[in-house]
Formats: C-alpha cells, sequence, structure tokens
C-alpha cells in the first residue's frame, strides 16, 4: 500500500465513500498542502454485512479510482475493507508503524464529526501511538470550544503546543485543519441520483458516469447514510 520509495509523510484518509465527492477532494488537497503529503490514501471502510449497504465495496472502490486517477499523489487502499473482522484504525496504523518503523509519517485525517465520536473507536487512546491526528472542520460543525474540550478530555496526555496544534508524548501530534464549506454528502448525492436528478459539480464527472453505467442508487436510501461500524 505505501511504496518504500515514497516520502516520509504519509496521509490517511478513511471514510465509508460511498460515493467519494468534492467535499472529500476538498479535504485530501488542503490536507495535501498544509501538511505537505509526499502520498494521500483514500482507505474506504467496510460496511458490516447484516447492514444494507447502497453499493459494494468493488464500487465505492472504483469510484475512488476514477476520482484520484488524474493526481500523482493520491492513491486508494483496500487495506481496511479487506481485513477479516472490523476495520479498525488502531489495526491498520499498528500494521503500517510495524511495516515502516519510524522511517514514515503518518498523518490520520477526519471529519469534526468522526473526531467528535472518537471515543467510541476501538483503542481510540493508542492512535496517537503512530499517527498524527488532523481534524478537519468546517464552519458549520460543531464548535471550535467544544472541540478543544474533547482533546482535554479524550487526549489528556496531550501538551498544548500552538493555537490547534497539541503534541504526545510519541512526538505525534492533533491538529486541526479549518477547511472552506463545501455543501455536498454521499446521503445528498445517493437521493439526488435515485430522484434521477444532477450530480454535476457534486462529484467527478468520471465517478457520474460510473454511476450512470452500473446504474447504482437507483433506489432511494431508506434511512440517510450507511450504517458503520466503530473505527
Ligand atoms: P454520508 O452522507 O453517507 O454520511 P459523507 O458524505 O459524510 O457520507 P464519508 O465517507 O462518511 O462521507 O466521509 C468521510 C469523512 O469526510 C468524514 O469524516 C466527513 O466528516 C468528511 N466529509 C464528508 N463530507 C464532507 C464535506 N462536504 N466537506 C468536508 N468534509 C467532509
Amino acid at each position: 500500500m505505501v511504496p518504500d520509495s515514497t516520502g516520509r509523510r504519509i496521509g490517511l484518509f478513511g471514510g465509508t465513500f460511498d460515493p467519494v465527492h468534492n467535499g472529500h477532494l476538498a479535504v485530501a488537497e488542503a490536507a495535501a498542502a498544509a501538511l505537505a503529503l509526499d502520498l494521500l490514501i483514500f482507505m474506504p471502510a467496510a460496511i458490516p454485512p447484516h447492514k444494507d449497504s447502497p453499493s459494494s465495496l468493488d464500487h465505492r472502490l472504483a469510484m475512488l479510482r476514477l476520482a484520484v486517477a488524474d493526481n500523482p499523489l493520491y492513491t486508494v487502499s483496500d487495506l481496511e475493507a479487506r481485513r477479516a473482522g472490523p476495520s479498525y484504525t488502531v489495526v491498520t496504523l499498528t500494521e503500517l508503524r510495524r511495516q515502516f518503523g519510524r522511517e514514515k509519517d503518518f498523518f490520520f485525517i477526519m471529519g469534526a464529526d468522526a473526531f467528535a465520536e472518537i471515543s467510541t473507536w476501538k483503542e481510540y487512546d493508542r492512535l496517537l501511538d503512530y499517527a498524527s491526528l488532523v481534524v478537519a472542520h468546517r464552519p458549520a460543525e460543531a464548535a471550535m470550544a467544544e472541540l478543544e474540550e474533547g482533546v482535554r478530555r479524550f487526549f489528556p496526555q496531550l501538551a498544548r503546543e500552538g493555537a490547534e496544534v497539541w503534541r504526545h508524548p510519541s512526538g505525534n501530534r492533533l491538529l486541526f485543519l479549518h477547511l472552506p464549506p463545501v455543501p455536498v454528502s454521499s446521503t445528498e448525492v445517493r437521493k439526488l441520483a435515485a430522484a434521477g436528478d444532477s450530480l454535476a459539480g457534486m462529484i467527478p464527472a468520471a465517478v457520474i458516469r460510473y454511476i450512470h453505467d452500473h446504474r447504482l442508487y437507483r433506489t432511494a436510501p431508506s434511512s440517510g447514510a450507511p450504517a458503520r461500524q466503530n473505527r
């Protein structure tokens, strides 16, 4: 997944990506620039088999590959989604650290919505042992004061280093990345596709063609977002 020849700063962006949209790509672009990444890996998570899944992992991966095809900095990995058992982030990061030792710096990128629920993730307090955490924050999301309270509560071992940067004893950091709003969600894309409405401007053109060609999202989602397991 991470070629040895890649530079040392590796971003990991987890999500469901059903489908990938321009909001995800805006996060990726902002993170790659702000962190001077050498590689950014999109890592779709598995959706539990007992839950309704609007589209298969293979479709989600194919759409991601189309969306990143023009950017040599980006790649897509099925590491999380294909692993037997749940796709826990801490397991992925442990594996990467085992493979690369201290050779690479990993930056795990998540939205502020995901960060607000991080205490439900498996062994969340170990994540910073393996990677820096980058929380992408949009103006309409939880107030920064609330998120900072979350940092203090969930990660008491962090020392404040700057306005919105904290340092872990391992040397990894937790930091916030402010993003301009890109008002699109996968739920909205699925709803529009089910209604036969235009998806122009919300997702890359190649992904629109893929959705049409494979007749994805033709039936209206029964209940908003696909269910996720704790990461
Ligand atoms: P759904 O609508 O199905 O819940 P989603 O659009 O939130 O999906 P995910 O794949 O769950 O997409 O998102 C992965 C990460 O990307 C999440 O942490 C989320 O906060 C972030 N994200 C999603 N949409 C946007 C957006 N428009 N701008 C910035 N970040 C986003």
